[in-house]
């Protein structure tokens, strides 16, 4: 009976690691090394848990059983877990305060036993935790032990690994003010659209704020940074899901939009343009309008990512030098 158990269970872990070497996605490997974890600890259910310091919150990346769940940051045994640094388990949850049943309360779900335990970087920067509620024994509901903490460890640091490099990936190609992908982010996308052979018709569309140096002056420079965050919203909801929108540098933003020739882009340009005349950013009580000059050319994939960009800067020269709010 004992060595059948142990049979299954190698079986289970080398399913698990054959799923990793298949999928290598981000989520894919979140969810796998969940149930990896499951597995592992023998627990009915398992979360991975992100924490957001933006929005301070914690939210599950993967929960073998739940739906994503969002807490507010130091609540429950996850913010204990992460407060303290350190393995916590609980094998009467109900009896200890630092347990919030709210959750139980809101799924629906009876917690008996919790093992949580933290999710750190190379540095030791906190980045989550790994919680696995429900240890199964051979007859139902039994309690984790040490052994159980040992196994968690291990996936919790495979977990830290595709944590800490997603999210050093997502630093690199995307910038941290307004979300968008940044210069390397469309570099990236270039090589992997368009130098990657992909036969479809490309456009680039190159917009830039008309007198942006006057927002500024006039209204300081953290307003200036909601102008900007409040453009970088209106040019993304402009385009479709297959079109990449890019903070190349300060004031200056690309469209790469997918199977749209030189015609369809400017139309798009144009929409957005008008859509500017329209759209008002509030900044503490204040409304400020800005306009933008668009140059669109359409992308000859015999050509590097550079000159294509320089192509559309020409015609975005030409909009600025000709008026201002225009697309050429
Ligand atoms: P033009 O119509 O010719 O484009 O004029 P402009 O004032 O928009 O262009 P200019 O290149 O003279 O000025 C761009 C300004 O953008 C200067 C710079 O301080 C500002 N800027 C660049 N990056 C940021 C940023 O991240 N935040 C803020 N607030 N301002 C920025
Ligand atoms: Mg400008
Ligand atoms: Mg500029």
């Amino acid at each position: 009976m004992k060595n059948q158990n142990a049979d299954a269970l190698l079986e289970s872990i080398f399913y698990y690691m054959n799923q990793l070497f298949e999928k290598r996605d981000f989520t894919s490997t979140i969810e796998i090394l969940t149930n990896l974890g499951r597995t592992l600890v023998q627990s009915d259910r398992a979360s991975f848990w992100f924490w957001d310091r933006k929005s301070h919150q914690y939210w599950t990346l993967a929960a073998v059983g739940n739906e994503r769940i969002v807490v507010p940051e130091n609540t429950g045994i996850v913010g204990v877990t992460m407060q303290e640094n350190r393995p916590v388990v609980l094998n009467e949850p109900y009896e200890d305060s630092r347990f919030n049943p709210a959750v139980d309360m809101e799924t629906g779900y009876r917690t008996k036993s919790i093992l949580c335990i933290p999710v750190t970087s190379e540095h030791g920067e906190m980045l989550g935790a790994y919680q696995a509620l429900n240890k199964q024994g051979e007859d139902g509901d039994c309690a984790f032990d040490e052994k159980d903490v040992k196994r968690l460890s291990l996936v919790a640091v495979f977990g830290a690994k595709t944590l800490e490099s997603y999210l050093l990936h997502n630093k690199a190609f995307f910038d941290q003010l307004t979300g968008l992908k940044n210069r390397s982010g469309l570099y990236e996308a270039f090589h992997t659209r368009i130098l990657s052979g992909q036969k479809k018709t490309y456009s680039i569309v190159m917009g830039d704020i008309d007198y942006f140096k006057k927002v500024n002056d006039t209204y300081g420079h953290n307003a200036g940074d909601a102008v900007l965050g409040h453009v970088a919203e209106v040019l993304k909801e402009s385009v479709g899901l297959d079109d990449e929108t890019v903070r190349w540098g300060g004031e200056e933003f690309i469209l790469l939009l997918c199977g749209k020739d030189r015609g369809q882009a400017r139309e798009v340009a144009e929409e957005i343009r008008r859509k500017m005349l329209q759209e008002v950013c509030r900044y503490e009580g204040q409304e400020i309008r800005v306009t933008m000059s668009f140059g669109v050319e359409e992308i000859d994939e015999m050509l590097s990512v550079e000159e294509n960009v320089r192509r559309a800067d020409e015609k975005l020269y030409e909009a600025k030098k000709t008026g201002r709010n225009k697309v050429i």
